[in-house]
């Protein structure tokens, strides 16, 4: 199937108020071209500096997500256009993103990353360091950052319900803490190509898919 049918069938299966965001890492220009084309403006991507090449060469109104672990020094390459950083696990990486916005004049929105997984590869915030993040640092002081939600990555099994119970686990903790946040806070990125039906019963607001649009991967 084109990418273009691939797409099609992912949205007839998503509701329109969820957010699709099309994973087009290591896919080429051409590609990215063929889903916006069909109406695609979502596109995400986990390396900044793959991020930083593409995004000249697309069009402007394309919102892009930075959907992968973030090296500090990496994000003053995306600072000017990126339109949400899903995967924030520190406070120091907060704090090199809001220095780099304000530089740009801009407010970046932002998701806190949780490791919701069981398996123990996956980055992202304990709920526990999370909180002790929130004790000793104001996240709320940083001006340059909108903080609209959470994001997680369940464990990559056939296990249906482990992968439910992670997305469930990942909902809990975003009812938890949304309070400190306000009614911005209303974002929850959770569920892939294999599992984002399950994510979608579990509350997400953004699913990030890749290659049930555009294939497998060839790394
Ligand atoms: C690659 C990636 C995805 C998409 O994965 P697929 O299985 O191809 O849908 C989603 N989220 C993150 C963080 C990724 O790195």
């Amino acid at each position: 199937m084109s990418i273009k049918e691939n797409l099609k069938k992912v949205k007839e299966e998503t509701s329109p108020n969820i957010t699709l965001v099309a994973v087009s890492k290591t896919k080429p220009v051409s590609d990215i071209i063929e889903a916006y084309d069909a109406g695609q403006v979502d596109f995400g991507e986990n390396k900044a500096q793959e991020l930083q090449k593409k995004q000249p060469e697309l069009p402007d109104d394309i919102r892009w997500h930075m959907i992968g672990h973030m090296q500090r020094n990496k994000v003053k390459y995306i600072a000017p256009f990126v339109h949400m950083i899903h995967a924030v696990d520190s406070y120091k990486l907060a704090k090199e993103i809001q220095k780099q916005a304000a530089k740009n004049d801009r407010v970046i929105d932002c998701l806190l990353q949780f490791h919701i997984a069981e398996e123990s590869t996956k980055f992202g915030f304990s709920k526990d360091e999370f909180f002790e993040v929130m004790q000793e640092n104001n996240l709320l002081e940083l001006k340059n950052i909108r903080f609209r939600g959470v994001m997680g990555m369940a464990t990559f099994t056939e296990e249906q319900d482990q992968i439910r119970r992670e997305f469930r686990h990942l909902k809990q903790i975003f009812d938890q803490i949304k309070d400190q946040f306000g009614p911005e806070f209303d974002q929850i990125s959770m569920g892939m190509s294999q599992d984002y039906k399950i994510a979608i019963e579990e509350g997400a607001t953004i699913i990030r898919v890749g290659s049930s649009i555009f294939g497998a991967r060839n790394y």
